[in-house]
């Protein structure tokens, strides 16, 4: 019987962070895999822990992912670990989750510290919806066609972003989704200068050419506000909804002659229509 994947989250900041069950699970496994072993050391002494570490990044991970779904084939268990945070969330893990379901291999997930869910969690923005971007591209026109693809999104936004390319980044937001969109930059999360600045995006950016960014950030972006017909235009948009209806017109084709008419959205004049 094959052995499982276990993946193991680890502190973003703050040493308390880890879990009973994650020690236990890093005490159990016959093997741990890491990002940075030299990281991984430091919190395997601090939990007193002695084990066989196998590195596990980027540029080895085909040739050593092979090696370690054939361990885990063999009946051994592996705790997949990463410098800081969930693996497998802008880590090392994703391709090894994949190659252990087709192996027919067990993965099993602790949950537990992840920078982008404990930074939306206090961005003060909407959390009902929202979609995790990842790190942008640092090449300028793939990062600027990454969010011109986001131009429309309503969700909250999460970005993972470097200091030295905050600025970068916040300008080309300016130039996306205008100066006055909300954002909140979650800085140092977990550690003693843990910081939420709850801005706009101008403000944003004139603070950072001021105050060099420093330390780690995650960025939370509102996404774009509800299309709503103005009051007046809501109720004119309802009512010639109606009409329309009146004279036979489905819901759907009152709904687009009266967006044209009015020179509205079709999604406010259903919203209108509703309402009314
Ligand atoms: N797997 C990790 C997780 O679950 O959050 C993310 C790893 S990714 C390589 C590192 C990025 O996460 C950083 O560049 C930063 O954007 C964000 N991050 C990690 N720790 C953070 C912290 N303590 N405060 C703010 N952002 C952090």
């Amino acid at each position: 019987m094959s052995g499982t994947l276990y993946l193991v989250p680890t502190p973003i900041g703050n040493l308390g962070d880890i879990s009973q069950r994650a020690r236990d699970t890093l005490a159990q496994a016959d093997f741990l895999a890491a990002e940075d072993t030299r990281v991984t050391l430091k919190l395997l002494n601090h939990l007193g822990l002695h084990k066989p570490l196998l590195s596990y990044y980027e540029h080895n991970k085909v040739q050593r992912g092979g090696q370690i779904v054939e361990r885990l084939l063999s009946g051994e268990s592996c705790a997949l670990v990463t410098d800081a945070g969930t693996p497998a969330i802008s880590d090392p893990g994703e391709d090894l989750v994949r190659l252990c379901a087709q192996a027919g291999v067990p993965v099993c997930p602790i949950p537990g510290p992840c920078a982008a869910v404990t930074a939306i969690s206090a961005s003060g923005l909407p959390t009902g919806r929202f979609c995790f971007e990842g790190f942008l591209s640092t090449a300028k026109k793939s990062r600027r066609a990454h969010l011109e693809s986001l131009r429309d999104e309503k969700r909250t936004m999460i970005f993972y972003e470097a200091p030295h390319k905050l600025l970068a980044t916040l300008e080309d937001l300016v130039a996306v989704f205008g100066p006055d969109r909300p954002i909140a930059l979650c800085r140092e999360l977990t550690k003693v200068h843990e910081e939420f600045f709850r801005t706009t995006l101008s403000q944003a950016l004139a603070h950072y050419r001021e105050n060099p960014p420093r330390g780690e950030f995650v960025l939370v972006l509102a996404g774009a506000p509800e299309e709503k017909a103005p009051e007046a235009s809501a109720a004119q948009a309802a009512q010639r909804v109606a009409e329309l209806m009146s004279q036979g017109l489905s819901r759907k084709d009152a709904v687009k002659q009266t967006a044209q008419e009015l020179g509205l959205s079709r999604n406010a004049v259903y919203g209108a229509a509703l309402e009314e």
